[in-house]
């Protein structure tokens, strides 16, 4: 699993006026056209204030737990794969029944560290993919993910 900060329960709550500290999620909720419900302000807050990363729904709900934001693992799911499909997350599934959740939806390819179960990033412009079959009739590449699978020596 990725290793994860413990979050610091209400840090950033004193800082600012309750207004002001949703503003940018609630700007980012809305641009993407989802409702800005309580459950989805919070679990936007604790995906978004940070720097980009990769966060499976187990992850995010322990986060959310540490964080007293009641909310259930369905729902974390049912989020993550609402902001997925309005384009503020990207899943990479990189085994059967085994998601992360990256916040950066820029361009980019993965390294996956199988012995620890992590994601790294591989900048779009470092990997190329050449001789692309012709994908077949009536449909077109929307995207390529490509995810290089690391073990240790042995
Ligand atoms: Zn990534």
């Amino acid at each position: 699993m990725l290793e994860v900060n413990p979050p610091v329960p209400g840090a950033q709550v004193k800082r600012m006026p309750r207004a002001r500290q949703f503003a940018p999620v609630l700007e980012r909720l809305r641009s993407a056209g989802l409702r800005p419900t309580r459950q989805r302000l919070a679990l936007a807050r604790l995906l978004f204030d940070k720097a980009a990363r990769h966060v499976s729904a187990e992850q995010l709900h322990a986060e959310a737990v540490a964080a007293s934001i009641p909310v259930s693992l369905a729902t974390v799911y049912n989020s993550l794969h609402q902001f997925t499909a309005a384009g503020l997350l990207r899943e990479v599934v990189v085994e059967a029944g085994r998601s992360y959740f990256d916040t950066n939806t820029s361009e980019h390819h993965h390294f996956y560290h199988e012995d620890s179960g992590s994601l790294q990033d591989i900048a779009g412009s470092e990997l190329g993919v050449s001789e692309l079959p012709t994908p077949p009739s009536g449909t077109t590449v929307s995207r390529i993910d490509v995810i290089v699978r690391l073990r240790k020596y042995e």
